[in-house]
Parts: C-alpha cells; structure tokens; sequence
C-alpha cells in the first residue's frame, strides 16, 4: 500500500481537500437514494440490445461513428413526438450520461475566468463540473419553500453577470419544478446581464405534471435542455445523456468533445432502447402514481413534504437529518441526505419498497 494522499501530489489549488461526488452504494434490501428507475428492462428490450450489440461488435476493430448521427436523430424524433417542438439530428447531441453533456456545455461556455450560477438547493454536481472544468461556482438564492423567486433571481443575475445559468426542473433534490414564466424571466435577465447561456436540466421531465420547456429553445439561442436516459427510460447503467438547443450550440459542444466519445456499444444500446419507448415510458406513470402515494402518505404520517414532480421527494422536517437518515438505514431502506438541513429525499421504487420505506418513516415517526 502506498502512503502517499491526494495532497501530496501536485493536483489543482482547487481540489485540494475535496472529496469526490458518490451517493454511499450500499449493500441493504431496499436502496431508494439515487433517483433511479426500480424496474429492470423488460426482456424484449434486453434481447433488442444484445442483438443490436452483436451487430455493433463485428465492427468494433473500427471507431464508432463520431457524430452518433444515427442516435442524435432517433433522439431528435423521440423528443419532437413528445413535446410537439418539431427537432432535427442538428438539434441534438449526446453524450454518457448528462454529466458529460453538462461538463462538455461547461468546457464550452464556461472556463478559467468565468462563472456558472445555480439555485441552490439543486444537483451537487453542476458546482463539482464548474470546478473541475475551472469554472468559477456561484450559488444562487431559493425561497423558504424551495421555489425560484423571479426577482430575487434577477438582482442576483444582474449582479454576478454569470457566464452560464443552470436551472433544473423538476429540481433535485427539492422535487418541485420551475414554472416555464420563471425561465422565460431568468433567460431574459441573463440575456441583458451578459448574455450567458442557460442550461434547463430536464433530469426528471418524465416524471411531471407540466410539460418540458423544449419549445422555448424556439427563438432563443442561448437556450439548452440537459436530458438523460438514467432516469424515465430506466437505463442509468447505459450512460445516455443529451442536449437540445440551437445547431450553433451542437456545432459549439463539437470544440471539446473527445472524438469517439460515444462508443459503439452505447449508440447500438441506446438505439434499441428509443425502439421501446413506449414500453419504457409506460413504467413512468406507475412511478408517477407510486410518488403520488408517497406525497400522501407521508403528510398522513405527520411529515412535510415538498411538492414533486419528480420520481422522487424530499420529506422532513427533521432536527438532525443525518440521524434520522441513519434510523431509516438500521430499517433496511437507504435514502439520501443531500445536506439539506432539515430534509431527506426519497427515489420512488416499487410497490413493495414503498411500503417497507412507509413502515421505516412511520415507525421512526413515533419515535421523534
Ligand atoms: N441532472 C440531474 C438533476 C440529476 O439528478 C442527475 C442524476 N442524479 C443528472 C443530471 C445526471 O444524470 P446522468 O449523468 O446519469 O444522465
């Protein structure tokens, strides 16, 4: 074993002392802390892949294609028979998983001397992308309940001139999502501040009451959407994220992407994952209606709940949240402490690992 830690070696100012981005994974029956689909693909979609990969293997002595020309406008059609905004393959870009696309959009338009915001409470790792790609972090406000206050947002926009905006709807780990006047209002505050580009991260699109913000990319160039296979098409393990902007940003992201980032594997998988969406998105309204009875079921147990649109919901209040987060973990059922003060979050799973979880909070309840 060597002796030797991260900060003996001659790494970043900025990474020194810091810990990397990881959710514990650990070995317990019911583990609902990372957001993810419970459902396993179905078997005609498994076969789809393994056949769709056997073809891609006899040509894996070559690179794959560099412009997944193919997936782009397979993703390009999902989302335009989806949100009804008509998108060509020159809309789309995509990468493994939306991390990479969101450190490729911040390598772009971020960088040493410039600046990214988001409201915080939000997803941890647009901070950890800003740093690792140099990019200075600026944390926006976020009221009481959670919400964007438009005014509050705009002072602070017009204050820091940020060179990148990030708001995500619906927002982990808050659950609750971004009405489309506040983006409107936001896009127009970072348009007069700078103009910055803003990024709507659409993790969890699927999941909501509302429709995604897609068609507001119309006529603002500045404008991109994040999306991902890891959550709605329950394929966290493929590494499928995606954008939807303007050409000129596809055209943009071009400048810093790895050539042959996407392999082959991952453009034949996630090409026979778009065949089945529909089978996919059909476990989407059972998680819907799953998050639903959580939300309920948790207000009937005495706890507070913010509003979700989300597979997943933040729930409180506690004293000490850690605690109460390691009392659930003794049941059985792992969930995740954002460092919210006060709350945890928990990912919609099935039926059953509901309930253990309902039984977890109800008995814990008594003893708070
Ligand atoms: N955005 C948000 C808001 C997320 O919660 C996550 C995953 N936890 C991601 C992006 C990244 O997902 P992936 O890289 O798997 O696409």
């Amino acid at each position: 074993m060597s002796d030797v830690r991260i900060d003996d070696l001659p790494v970043r100012d900025e990474l020194r002392g810091k810990s990397p981005y990881g959710a514990p994974q650990l070995d317990v029956p019911v583990r609902l802390n990372t957001n993810e689909n419970p459902y396993p693909l179905p078997e005609p979609l498994v076969e789809r892949i393994a056949e769709r990969v056997r073809e891609a293997a006899r040509n894996l002595n070559r690179y794959p294609d560099r412009d997944a020309v193919q997936l782009r406008t397979g993703l390009a059609e999902y989302l335009t028979r989806t949100t009804g905004h008509p998108l060509g393959t020159g809309n789309v870009w995509a990468a493994n998983g939306s991390n990479e696309v969101i450190q490729q959009l911040l390598q772009t338009f971020g960088g040493p001397g410039r600046t990214a915001l988001g409201f915080e409470p939000s997803y941890s790792m647009h901070a950890l992308i800003a740093r690792g790609t140099g990019t200075g972090w600026i944390p926006g406000p976020r009221g009481e309940d959670f919400t964007i206050d438009v005014d509050a947002a705009r002072r602070a926009i017009a204050e820091h001139r940020p060179d990148v905006v990030f708001v995500t709807t619906p927002n982990n780990p808050t659950g609750n999502a971004v009405p489309p006047e506040t983006v409107r209002a936001l896009y127009e505050a970072a348009q007069a501040a700078k103009p910055s580009m803003v990024i709507v991260d659409e993790a969890y699109v699927e999941f909501s009451h509302g429709r995604s913000l897609l068609p507001l990319i119309e006529g603002r160039p500045h404008l991109v959407i994040s999306r991902t296979m890891s959550k709605a098409f329950g394929a966290a393990g493929l590494r499928l994220g995606y954008l939807a902007a303007d050409p000129a940003v596809v055209d943009a992201v071009q400048l810093v992407r790895l050539p042959y980032h996407l392999s082959a594997i991952t453009q034949a998988t996630a090409l026979a994952a778009l065949e089945h969406t529909d089978t996919l998105l059909g476990y989407v309204q059972q998680l819907k209606a799953e998050r639903d009875r959580l939300v309920a079921e948790l207000r009937a147990t005495g706890y507070e709940v913010t509003e979700s649109d989300a597979n997943f919901v933040q729930f409180g209040r506690f004293a000490d949240a850690h605690e109460a987060w390691r009392k659930i973990l003794d049941r059985g059922v792992l969930v995740r402490d954002n460092g919210v003060p006060g709350w945890l979050r928990v990912t919609a799973g099935t039926p059953e690992e509901n309930d253990a979880f309902l039984d977890a909070v109800r008995e814990l309840k008594k003893e708070l």
